[in-house]
C-alpha cells in the first residue's frame, strides 16, 4: 500500500497548529517498509540533532475501513507514555512525535537500521539462531518486558517481528498496537459485567504466539507477555514455532492443550527447561520474569549490565 507523500497537507495542518511537527521538518530518504495500513520511511530532521529517524504513515481512510481506530490509539498511548524522558528504556522503541494531517497520521520514531529480526534469522545458517546469540536476544527482550510491566502495560504481541535491530545491532520492542494497559484490565474485573467482556475475547497478535489464557477469554497478565516470551525463544532456537499445525484452528488448539514437543536436536537443555517452566497453561504457575533471570540458562547473563554486552552481528 503506497502512502502519498504530501507536503501541501501538512503545511496546512501545521497553519492550524504551529508547534506540531510536519512533514516538512524532514528529509525523507527511502521507504523501508509497509504494514496493513501503514508505510514507514527512512528519514531524517532537518534541524536540531538532525537524528536519523523511521516515519510511520498511517492512512486515515485505511484505518477507519479496518476498524483501526482503537488499535491506532492504543500505540500512541502506550508510545507516550514509554518514551517519557523517565520511562525510557534502551530495548524499546521511541515515539519522538506525531502529527496528522487530512489524510494521515505520522508517527516518528526511532530508527532501527536493519529492520526486523525474524528477516534477519530467516537469512542466517539453518534459518535459527545460535545459542549464544538467542541468549543475548532473549535476555534483552526480557529486560523490555519487564520495564514495560512495571510501568503497568502488557504488550499482547510479543514476536521475533516485532523486535527491531538497530545501527549497533541492539533491538529495540515495538508495535505497542495491541497493548493494554494493566489499570483497564482492573476497571474490567470489577465492573459488573458476568461475562467476559467482548473486546477482551477479541484476537490480538498472532496465531503462533497466542495464550490459552486468551483462548478462553480469561484475564490477561505480564504472564502472557511470558508465555510469548518463550515461544519467541524457542523460534530463535530452532526457526520453529511450538505450536504449528495445518490451520489456525489447529493451532489454538494445541496451545489450549499445552501440546508441544522438542526435537530430538533441540540445542540447549536448560533452554529446555526455561520453556517448559513457562509454556504452562495456568498463569500463576508459569516462571516469573525474576525467577526467569535466576533460571540456569541465563546464568552467564548479566542482566544490570546488558548494554555493555557485544551483540552478536548476524546482520
Ligand atoms: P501490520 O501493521 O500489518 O501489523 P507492521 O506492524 O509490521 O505490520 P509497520 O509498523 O507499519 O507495520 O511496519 C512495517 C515495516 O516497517 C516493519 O515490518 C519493519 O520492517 C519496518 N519498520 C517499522 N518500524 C521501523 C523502525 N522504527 N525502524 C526501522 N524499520 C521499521
Amino acid at each position: 500500500m503506497e502512502v502519498p507523500l504530501n507536503l501541501k497537507n501538512t503545511e496546512n495542518a501545521r497553519r492550524a497548529a504551529p508547534n506540531m511537527k510536519c512533514l516538512a521538518d524532514f528529509v525523507v530518504e527511502k521507504e523501508i517498509g509497509e504494514g496493513s495500513f501503514s508505510t514507514v520511511y527512512h528519514a531524517r530532521e532537518k534541524e536540531g540533532e538532525k537524528r536519523e529517524i523511521a516515519l510511520k504513515i498511517c492512512l486515515k481512510k485505511l484505518i477507519l475501513k479496518n476498524k483501526m481506530v482503537t488499535y491506532i490509539h492504543r500505540e500512541k498511548e502506550a508510545l507516550a507514555l514509554l518514551s517519557r524522558e523517565e520511562n525510557a528504556h534502551p530495548g524499546v522503541v521511541t515515539l519522538f512525535a506525531t502529527f496528522q494531517d487530512a489524510e494521515s497520521l505520522y508517527f516518528v520514531l526511532s530508527y532501527a537500521k536493519y529492520g526486523d529480526l525474524v528477516s534477519l534469522i530467516q537469512k542466517q545458517p539453518d534459518a535459527k539462531l545460535k545459542v549464544d546469540d538467542a541468549r543475548y536476544y532473549a535476555a534483552n527482550l526480557l529486560s523490555a518486558l519487564e520495564h514495560i510491566h512495571k510501568l503497568g502495560i502488557i504488550h499482547r504481541d510479543v514476536k521475533a517481528d516485532n523486535l527491531l535491530v538497530k545501527h549497533d545491532g541492539r533491538i529495540l520492542l515495538t508495535d505497542f498496537g495491541s497493548s493494554k494497559f494493566l489499570k483497564d484490565y482492573e476497571k474490567d474485573t470489577n465492573s459488573n459485567e458476568s461475562s467476559v467482556p467482548s473486546r477482551r475475547r477479541s484476537f490480538v497478535g498472532t496465531a503462533f504466539f497466542v495464550t490459552p489464557e486468551l483462548l478462553t477469554g480469561s484475564d490477561m497478565s505480564p504472564a502472557s507477555d511470558l508465555w510469548s516470551f518463550s515461544v519467541t525463544l524457542y523460534f530463535f532456537l530452532t526457526g520453529n514455532y511450538p505450536f504449528d499445525d495445518l490451520s489456525e484452528y489447529l493451532v489454538f488448539k494445541r496451545i489450549q492443550d499445552v501440546l508441544y514437543r522438542f526435537s530430538d536436536d533441540f540445542p540447549d537443555e536448560n533452554a529446555r527447561d526455561f520453556i517448559e517452566k513457562v509454556l504452562v497453561k495456568e498463569q500463576k504457575e508459569r516462571l516469573t520474569s525474576d525467577q526467569m533471570k535466576r533460571h540456569q540458562f541465563f546464568e552467564s547473563m548479566d542482566f544490570e549490565n546488558l548494554q555493555e554486552i557485544e551483540p552478536p552481528r548476524i546482520y
